[in-house]
């Protein structure tokens, strides 16, 4: 590992968001667990606008061949998969934030010295519930801190990584920006070629979003490191507050 954030523990919302957010940390080097939150199946067949668009007769179909989707990329990527299976939004009733770290930790703790890799988490409510949960993990010190990326695609709203960034820092949140010098090799001619392909890997999500490949894939990656400076004594929203606790009494 030349990296210099040892192993990686990455958190994917969606069968595809850890790859369009960040494969050139994927690709450099290879050795990653990816971990998708939402991979989950219905138990009885829906059919869905987002799964109709992808080309899909029906829930099961889309899953199926999402997971195949994933598992081409990931390979290509040299990391290894993980997929939870809470149902994404567009199925039913999201997982608690507590169910979510919880289960996250419960994939995350064996991998002793893994740096945890997590979406910044920019406008689907999948996306933010995954945040909640990883903000939940830092708040109740199960982890120290979080490498963060920037959510592809849903980055494009003008001026909402700021907002999120500012809500975080907001928040107590120490956000600090890794700058060009902090794994040069994602910048990497085989770095950027491998996630051109891998993108490609999700053709049926490609064309869901209404275009051969979004332009925005192509931009380059932004991460951040965050870590909570104040647990003790810090000063929560009500609702921040119930999820520490909650986490707390269910993680000790
Ligand atoms: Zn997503």
């Amino acid at each position: 590992m030349n990296s210099g954030v040892g192993s990686l523990f990455v958190v994917s919302p969606h069968l595809d968001d850890a790859v369009f957010g960040c494969a050139t940390l994927l690709a450099s080097p290879p050795g990653a667990t990816v971990c998708t939150v939402f991979a989950g199946t219905p138990r009885a067949p829906q059919i869905q606008p987002w799964d109709a668009a992808a080309g899909f007769s029906d829930s099961s179909a889309a899953m199926r061949a999402r997971t195949r989707e994933d598992a081409r990329a990931l390979a290509r990527l040299g990391a290894r998969a993980i997929r939870l299976p809470f149902l994404d939004g567009q199925y039913g009733e999201l997982p608690s934030v507590r169910t979510v770290a919880r289960a996250l930790l419960a994939c995350f703790e064996p991998l002793d010295r893994s740096s945890l890799v997590v979406p910044l988490g920019l406008r689907h409510p999948d996306h933010l519930r995954v945040a909640d949960a990883w903000l939940a993990l830092l708040r109740t010190r199960a982890v120290q801190s979080c490498i963060v990326y920037e959510d592809a695609i849903h980055r494009t709203v003008p001026g909402i990584t700021a907002a999120r960034l500012d809500q975080l820092s907001a928040a107590g949140l120490r956000v600090t920006a890794f700058d060009a010098s902090w794994t040069p090799q994602r910048e990497s001619t085989r770095a950027l070629r491998l996630k051109q392909l891998a993108v490609r890997d999700y053709g049926s999500q490609l064309q869901a979003f209404g275009e051969d490949i979004p332009a925005d894939l192509s931009e380059p990656e932004h991460f951040w490191r965050v870590e909570w400076p104040r647990y003790q004594g810090a000063s929560f929203s009500p609702r921040e507050r119930d999820i520490s606790d909650a986490l707390s009494a269910t993680l000790s």
